[in-house]
């Protein structure tokens, strides 16, 4: 994919120049009070950037900026054809800088340097394009009315969306929204996490580029507490999209609640069960599968396979495989394009997963990989892959989402105990089911409760198909058409002739 080698990047990185301000009305700006925050790699624990710090001051500015552009019309009554060809030259520009964008995403989240150049920039460009393309070929209705009266059932942009993403996948999640909420019309403002803030600072200036007119898209970098509450609560926000924990979920809908009942759509988090019954087709195949939905993303991936539910007939053939396709995982420096698993994404993140892992220890799991921070000469933060055996359900690490590389194996006895357990979170954002037995499979997968659910692979998907939780882990969908209803009113207009 790149021919940079580790050296190459490490060279980049030094001499990267990193736009680290607001951006508001088509420019950039410190925030209002002038406050900074320390933007700290985990690659290696130094200081990217002094980003700025935004709060009321500046939520109230962007609202404003963003009010003005709709009302303007400039984007909001663009046709939708002209809307397309500006959509698709952004997603172009995110290829022509991906290099540039990758290597910010790696260096403030700890991401491997090949994922985030191969997996996360494409993808973020696809979004883009993927709406683009669409919001031309989509038509409004016209209601089955009597003889006398016709009826117009119309889509219409909902306004000002406020959108608050995570660290995990920052480019991604935030092109996740953005596809939908620019292409039909909408003016954004984009809420990037205190953690990984550099890439949604990046594009706001290539949206720019590509023709989204000042005001349009916005992007305030902060903290949730400060300019992520005061987006929330602001009285001239018409739409709440969130990507990130099920705790800020809710603490949304009651912001939401107590200023001007704005439309909330959130995506949160999961504690996904990936069962293996005896008669899969290929067990090599799922033990590697299983390997890399608990290590891909350093297991920082609101999807990950967390809960490995094994048939107990085949656990003890089925486990060994799984603890060596594991070894294939191995944290390093995410720079090397070699390096699969890269940094969490910062000291808190990394304590949070190693106090997991104590937790599995205290509760009587059995540490059977991994199990320990690594590499701490670098100055970075990072935790070997880790699988426990004999968790059950109750325990702490089955049941809470460790955002981690961390793996609970839980053995079950029959189909029916399978669901059991699966269901058995107050999750609902994914699954998976491993058999040769096609009735098996579909059965399995209709009674699970989750928003996706994968069949003799894991985390399969791409723009077509919508995204989403069934529970607690949120409402609403991303990618696909659905994706439009979160950023569109439909409007009944009746005319009587
Ligand atoms: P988080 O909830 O801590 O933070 C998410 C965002 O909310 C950040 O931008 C943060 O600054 C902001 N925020 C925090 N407090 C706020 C407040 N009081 N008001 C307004 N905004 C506030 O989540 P995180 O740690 O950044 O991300 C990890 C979580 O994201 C995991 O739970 C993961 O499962 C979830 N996630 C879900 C999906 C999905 O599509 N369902 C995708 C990726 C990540």
């Amino acid at each position: 994919m790149t021919t940079l080698t580790r050296s190459d990047w490490e060279q980049r990185a030094k001499t990267l120049k990193i736009e680290s301000r607001a951006f508001v009305q088509g420019e950039y700006s410190d925030a209002s009070a002038g406050a900074t925050f320390d933007c700290i790699s985990p690659v290696d624990g130094r200081v990217l950037a002094q980003v700025a710090s935004c709060d009321q001051a500046d939520a109230d500015r962007a609202v404003k900026a963003a009010r003005a552009a709709f009302e303007s019309g400039a984007w909001s009554r663009l046709a939708p054809a002209k809307r397309k060809a500006v959509m698709i030259r952004f997603a172009d520009l995110l290829k022509e800088n991906a290099e540039e964008l990758a290597l910010l995403e790696t260096l403030d989240m700890g991401k491997p340097i090949s994922d985030a150049l191969g997996i996360d920039v494409p993808a973020a460009a696809n979004a883009l394009r993927w709406n683009g393309e669409a919001i031309d070929k989509i038509y409004d209705e016209v209601a089955a009315t009597p003889h006398h009266e016709l009826g117009l059932v119309t889509r219409e942009p909902v306004g000002v969306v406020a959108a608050i993403v995570p660290w995990n996948f920052p480019l991604l999640m935030s092109c996740w929204k953005l596809g939908p909420a620019l292409a039909s019309g909408n003016s954004v403002i984009l809420k990037p996490s205190e953690k990984s803030p550099l890439t949604a600072i990046r594009v706001a200036r290539l949206a720019l580029d590509a023709g989204i007119p000042a005001g349009v898209f916005n992007v305030l970098p902060g903290y949730g507490h400060t300019v992520g509450k005061a987006l929330a609560l602001h009285m001239d926000v018409d739409t709440l999209v969130f990507t990130g924990s099920t705790r800020i979920a809710k603490q949304l809908m009651i912001y939401a609640g107590e200023s001007n009942m704005k439309r909330v759509w959130l995506e949160a988090g999961g504690k996904s069960p990936n069962i293996v019954f005896a008669d899969a087709p290929d067990l090599q195949a799922a033990a590697e599968s299983a390997a890399s939905a608990i290590a891909f993303n350093q297991g920082e991936v609101c999807t990950a396979g967390s809960r490995l539910l094994v048939e107990r007939s085949i656990k003890d053939r089925f486990l060994p495989l799984v603890i060596e396709a594991l070894k294939g995982w191995k944290a390093g420096n995410p720079l090397d394009p070699a390096t699969n698993v890269g940094a969490l994404v910062d000291t808190q993140q990394m304590d949070t997963v190693l106090s997991y892992i104590e937790a599995g220890h205290a509760d009587g799991a059995t540490l059977v990989a991994g199990g320990k921070r690594t590499l701490e000469e670098t100055g970075g933060t990072y935790v070997e892959p880790t699988i426990f055996d004999g968790v059950t359900n109750a325990m702490k690490i089955a049941r809470e989402e460790i955002f981690g590389p961390v793996l609970s194996v839980i053995a079950f006895d029959d189909v029916e105990d399978a669901i059991r357990i699966a269901n058995d979170t107050p999750y609902g954002l994914a699954a998976a089911v491993w058999t040769a037995n096609l009735s098996k499979a579909h059965l399995t997968a209709k009674a699970l409760r989750a928003g996706s659910v994968w069949v003799n692979q894991y985390d399969g998907g791409d723009m077509t198909a919508p995204f989403g939780g069934f529970k607690q882990s949120g409402n609403g969908r991303d990618k696909s058409l659905h994706a439009f209803d979160k950023y569109t009113e439909l409007k009944a207009t009746w005319i009587k002739l």
